[in-house]
């Protein structure tokens, strides 16, 4: 079946469908019949995945529930009992329902000898290498709670011993925000703990994070589904894990970057041999062979699912061709002395014939995305051209671990496209498209009234209820049907949210306290730059001098641009500001306004001081929950 014969099929199906109620629905006839056929094409009988997930299970907690120091719950896996059934109800996808039942194996799991895992304690991994005078702890989960839990969990199973290195795998927030659950930073400090990250890792946490911050942890919501209710009908799984932690994410800056393309250092003792792999699921990523235990950990690149090119909560686009070539060089050089190989989500792969398949496999499936994409772009096909046309061979489809729970072939192709010819299709008819809200009425008016042409009508007028039940309904059921995680999670929080409007809370700060304080002054002063409201900046010139004590920038706006110079200062700048760091953080913060820090003298302003203020009352804040699945109300 060609990939959108089925949500034709199903938005048909919706006319005769009653839409008066507000809540999730039951799957029509048409999703439960999409849903039933996926049994017939995938191979169910295989069920070495489940034999995988439960290898090597020492014990785990009583109740999967993790709380912070006030009680709200950070973790839980309760709310997912439902997944105990081994057949999927007519409103999930069977091959995700597959997937979701694998994600709720959780605990402390040997993996080889000296080599544990935690997992189900939050969407990734944590490793734990027993080395000659501690631990290696590897990708500290998202938050401290869930961290400091899984490393207890360890200690009530093996001897309790001291961490004597971290290492981040990447620069995403999943494989570092819990750290200060498993190391004091004191520690680090005093050299008693190393931190270990690719080339690259601090660059990237902060400009994968904190500049478009606010739309992606927004976006991400529709991702990971975080936020919809958990069951049959809403969240079952976000594809890579059940769903993110929501506890307090940390940072502690690395204290030795990998920079070759290939290292090998001795860490507590174990030799580790480290491969870069930038620009493949991360901007900064590297793999790991541990030659005495011979494991190979991927990091993110070679995972239980098609990952993503392109990940829906918004990023740079990642380059496929490269992500085939560091599996091809990892297999190449590690695969013939590998007995078991892991990433930091999911489970192992155990037996060297079976990891050899695995890796030949993950390596062509990315090969395979990129080469058969940019073959029809010399076609001349377009990107959604692309995407409906392209399958991937008998050899790959069925294979579980490249099923599209989190990634889709659909969206990565569009994503290979886009990284090499950009948004634009090159058909002037789309050079200059209409923003969605004109769009909307355009095609209500073209297309003869409301009645006609209900999808378009919610962006046409917002208030028009039977438009953004039936919306509502469309969207469920699409969501019904979808086996990749981040797309149901996608279409049932639109749903949600066109029923119930958007949910008061704000989610968690897009800047983490520790990220803030690890940007350099010149990030920060890019963040102020995206912060700063061209329209109110109108005719204005101010020229700050910023003296920290061991640097000076000159800040300039002008032509509504701020744009800075370090080790600069500027004789006739309208003032000059004398402060340090943390001052500055904590203004950025929203924590320390401008006129107290002037009279605490946390800074020290020579000139004209209402220039700050000035300066500081043009910047904009942002407010996480937009509106996504209809008209913005607010700027
Ligand atoms: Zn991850």
């Amino acid at each position: 079946m060609r990939s959108f014969d089925g949500p034709r099929a199903i938005w048909q199906s919706l006319a005769a469908m009653p839409s008066s109620s507000q809540g999730p629905k039951n799957a029509t006839a048409a999703t439960h019949a999409l849903n039933r056929a996926v049994l017939d094409t995938l191979p169910f009988a295989d069920t070495q995945d489940f034999e995988d997930a439960r290898r090597g299970l020492i014990g785990s907690l009583p109740e999967m529930e993790i709380s912070n120091e006030t009680g709200r719950v950070v973790w839980s896996l309760k709310e997912y009992s439902f997944l105990a059934a081994e057949e999927a109800p007519p409103t999930v996808n069977p091959s995700l329902w597959r997937q979701a039942r694998l994600n709720m194996h959780h605990g402390l799991f040997r993996v080889t000898d000296r080599l544990y895992q935690i997992r189900g304690f939050d969407i990734s991994n944590m490793t734990i290498i027993e080395g000659e005078r501690g631990l290696i702890v590897i990708d500290p989960l998202i938050s401290t709670e869930v961290a400091r839990a899984g490393l207890d969990l360890y200690f009530t199973h093996r001897p309790r011993r001291p961490v004597a290195a971290v290492i981040y795998t990447h620069s995403h927030v999943d494989h570092f925000g819990g750290v200060r659950g498993v190391v004091d930073e004191a520690a680090v400090q005093a050299g008693d703990v190393e931190v270990i990250a690719p080339a690259g890792f601090m660059e990237e946490v902060v400009s994968e994070n904190v500049l478009a911050g606010t739309p992606m942890i927004r976006r991400a919501h529709f991702q990971f589904g975080a936020t919809l209710p958990k069951g049959p009908r809403g969240q079952v799984d976000a594809g890579l894990g059940k769903v993110t932690s929501r506890g307090t994410v940390t940072l502690i800056p690395p204290t030795r970057v990998i920079e070759g393309a290939f290292e090998t250092h001795r860490i507590d003792g174990v030799e580790i041999a480290f491969q870069l792999a930038p620009e493949t699921e991360a901007p900064a990523e590297m793999h790991m062979f541990y030659p005495a235990l011979r494991a190979l950990n991927l990091a993110e690149n070679a995972t239980h699912n098609l990952h993503n090119t392109y990940p829906l909560r918004g990023a740079q686009v990642r380059d496929a061709h490269a992500w085939a070539g560091y599996l091809n060089e990892a297999l190449d050089r590690f695969g013939p002395d590998t007995d078991v190989v892991f990433a930091q989500h999911h489970w192992p792969v155990w037996d060297n014939a079976r990891v050899l398949e695995f890796l030949a496999k993950q390596r062509d499936c990315y090969k395979y995305l990129h080469d058969q994409t940019v073959r029809l772009m010399n076609h001349g096909y377009k990107s959604t051209e692309i995407a409906e046309q392209l399958t991937l061979p008998p050899s790959l489809a069925r294979t579980w671990y490249l099923r599209g729970y989190y990634g889709t072939l659909s969206h990565n192709a569009k994503a290979v496209y886009q990284r090499y010819l950009g948004w634009y299709d090159a058909n002037p008819a789309n050079l200059h498209p209409l923003p969605p809200v004109e769009r909307g009425r355009k095609y209500v008016e073209y297309m003869g009234g409301a009645a006609a042409v209900m999808s378009h009508v919610v962006f046409a007028d917002p208030a028009n209820a039977e438009a953004r039940q039936l919306k509502a309904d469309a969207l469920e059921q699409l969501g019904y049907a979808a086996e990749s995680a981040t797309w149901r999670n996608a279409y049932l929080l639109g749903a949600l949210e066109l029923r119930k409007g958007l949910a008061a809370h704000t989610g968690r700060a897009p800047i983490s306290p520790d990220v803030l304080r690890a940007m350099s002054v010149e990030q920060l002063f890019d963040l102020l730059g995206v912060r700063l409201n061209g329209n109110r900046a109108e005719g204005k010139h101010l020229v700050i001098n910023w003296v920290f004590p061991d640097r000076s920038y000159v800040l300039n706006l002008e032509n509504c641009a701020l744009t800075y110079l370090a080790d600069r200062r500027r004789d006739g700048a309208d003032a000059t500001i004398t402060l340090d760091r943390a001052a500055l953080n904590r203004i950025v913060l929203r924590e320390l306004p401008i006129a107290e820090a002037i009279q605490s003298g946390q800074i020290r302003v020579d000139g004209d001081p209402t220039k700050l203020a000035d300066l500081f009352g043009l910047f904009d804040h942002f407010t996480l929950m937009f509106e996504v699945v209809e008209p913005k109300r607010s700027a």
